[in-house]
């Protein structure tokens, strides 16, 4: 049987280098392969057109790009681009350009459909097939800086892990991921202007700070009571908040950098006053910053948001106690692109 060709972008610089020796040829052309495949984002060998067309045979004939492709593309009347990104196996997963007056931010995927149930996501209605790989991360971001380029004159200023899946459950390729992004060799951008968000998985909190990470971290907490955040996200009686706060507190204690806690308040669900005195408590652990966030419905979703009243008690209290607060309208909810909405409804 023929063996299945590799995907040449699971080598590192060295690895190609070698590849290059041991057939014969200079290490050099390792290095040229691989500004092709990553600053250059090529995805066929026949455009890599400094090498001779016997080692652009060669290589074709050892490997393949496993490149993702924009499938679909869908504009939100507020200038919100939500992409279909094909997979090299066919599995599909969205990304979300979202456009500012000053800036332009990528929300990426990191699974294909999320392990996780929280009650209120459409994400989590769809069943985790598998991890995307660093280069499927990485290829999200360049396809929407292209897009930024492209509708909005500018390059890309900031990424959200944000989009399907649990980032924290797929540690590595994600961290991978970060890496190209912020390597001179691929996209070169700050690790200040990434951040990671994360439903809340203690021991990953706490690796994270050990592996010394540089980007933010944000927590989608919605509730600072057990018993009511195991109701809208059940796998949380694994981790309870009592084990989050200390990983939160880990956290602070080696990056020194606050944590978001994004927060949704949702009717007869966390809008009494002992939700709010409960966040405001949570709050003292460690310096923080509270992002309500707009709930989008999604389809059988058993959730309405709070009043404008209980989102004004939220945030008057907060502030009254020193926490900084920030509201976060929906962007792109016409198109199913808005938090939570990503199901591949295409
Ligand atoms: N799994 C990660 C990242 C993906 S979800 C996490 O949980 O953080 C990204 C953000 O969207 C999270 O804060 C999540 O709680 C929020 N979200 C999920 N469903 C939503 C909905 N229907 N409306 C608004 N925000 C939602």
């Amino acid at each position: 049987m023929k063996e299945k060709k590799k995907d040449i972008r699971a080598l590192s610089k060295e690895q190609l280098r070698e590849f290059f020796v041991s057939n014969g040829d200079k290490a050099f052309r390792g290095n040229q392969v691989y500004e092709w495949l990553w600053s250059k984002a090529c995805h066929s060998f026949d455009d890599m057109t400094n090498l001779s067309k016997a080692t652009r045979e060669m290589l074709e004939a050892n490997f393949v790009i496993n490149h993702i492709k924009v499938d679909q593309m869908q504009k939100s009347s507020d200038g919100t681009i939500k992409n279909a990104v094909k997979l090299h196996d066919d599995l599909t997963v969205e990304s979300v350009l979202i456009p500012t007056y000053s800036r332009t931010t990528a929300c990426v995927s990191s699974q294909v459909g999320c392990s996780l149930d929280c009650q209120f996501c459409a994400t989590a209605q769809l069943k985790r097939m598998r991890n995307l790989n660093a280069d499927e991360i990485y290829d999200q971001v360049v396809a929407i800086d292209q897009e930024s380029r492209t509708y909005h004159n500018m390059p890309l200023s900031n990424i959200v892990y944000m989009g399907m899946g649990e980032p924290l459950m797929n540690y590595n390729n994600v961290l991978a991921s970060i890496e190209k992004i912020t390597s001179p060799e691929g996209l070169g951008m700050s690790p200040k202007r990434i951040t990671v968000s994360t439903s809340g998985v203690p021991k990953m909190i706490k690796r994270l700070a050990d592996d010394e990470v540089k980007f933010n971290l944000a927590l989608s907490l919605h509730s600072a009571i057990q018993e009511v955040r195991e109701q809208i996200m059940p796998f949380s009686k694994n981790f309870p908040l009592t084990d989050l706060r200390e990983a939160l507190e880990y956290w602070y204690s080696k990056t020194k950098r606050r944590v978001t806690y994004e927060y949704i308040v949702w009717e007869g669900i966390n809008d009494r006053q002992q939700d709010i005195d409960a966040l405001i408590q949570f709050c003292k652990y460690i310096p923080c910053k509270v992002n309500i966030i707009e709930y989008n419905p999604i389809d059988d979703g058993k959730f309405q948001q709070g009043n404008d009243q209980a989102i004004a008690s939220y945030m008057t209290q907060l502030e009254a106690n020193g926490i900084v607060v920030t509201l976060r309208h929906s962007r792109g909810k016409d198109i199913d692109a808005a938090c939570g909405q990503l199901a591949n409804k295409l």
